[in-house]
């Protein structure tokens, strides 16, 4: 039987539990499921890219079938050339969903062979992103319990 691979795209800047929560979701989904960090996005980060794919590099190490990957260009076509055949993307608030229905008609457009999925997040993380995550830690306020104890360490190293 064909192996089922799947795409679990964002910036991760940085990975928080609601991303993790995804990734376990899809993980146990699909046979085999790439990460993937776009090298080319328009926004600044906080943390480099090297940074954050070593964050989710560790964080994903007890999923065996999960990897971390980078990749330049679109999206659609970095599924056609490593045979993945749906991109996952968590839903948290209704807020999420023009932009990602926009997103996931584009891709379909480009390439009708790759399905979106959507899944939705756990309740305990649909107020959590990386942007309040970020913003929490900056203002000196406690991230624990929504990101990784990795993550939280850097977060406060790199703000102290
Ligand atoms: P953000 O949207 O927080 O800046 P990303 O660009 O890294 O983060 O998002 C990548 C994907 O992860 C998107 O599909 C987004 O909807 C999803 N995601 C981000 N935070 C959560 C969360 N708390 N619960 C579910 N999905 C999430």
């Amino acid at each position: 039987m064909a192996v089922s691979r799947a795409l679990v795209p964002g910036s991760f800047d940085p990975v928080t539990n609601g991303h993790l929560d995804i990734i376990a979701r899809a993980a146990s989904m699909f046979d085999d499921v790439r990460v993937v960090v776009a090298r080319n996005a328009s926004k600044t980060p906080l943390f480099p890219l090297e940074e954050r794919l070593v964050m989710l590099g560790e964080v994903c190490a007890p999923f065996k079938n999960v990897a971390v990957e980078t990749f330049d260009g679109l999206l659609v076509e970095y599924a056609l050339r490593t045979g993945a055949t749906v991109i996952v993307k968590g839903l948290r608030a209704v807020s999420d969903f023009e932009y990602e229905l926009q997103m996931a008609l584009m891709n379909r457009r480009l390439a009708d062979r790759v399905e979106t999925v959507f899944l939705m997040t756990g309740a305990e993380y649909s107020y959590l992103s990386s942007n309040i995550v970020k913003e929490i830690a900056r203002l000196g306020g406690a991230v624990e319990g929504l990101v990784p104890k990795s993550v939280e360490k850097r977060l406060r190293e790199k703000l102290a």
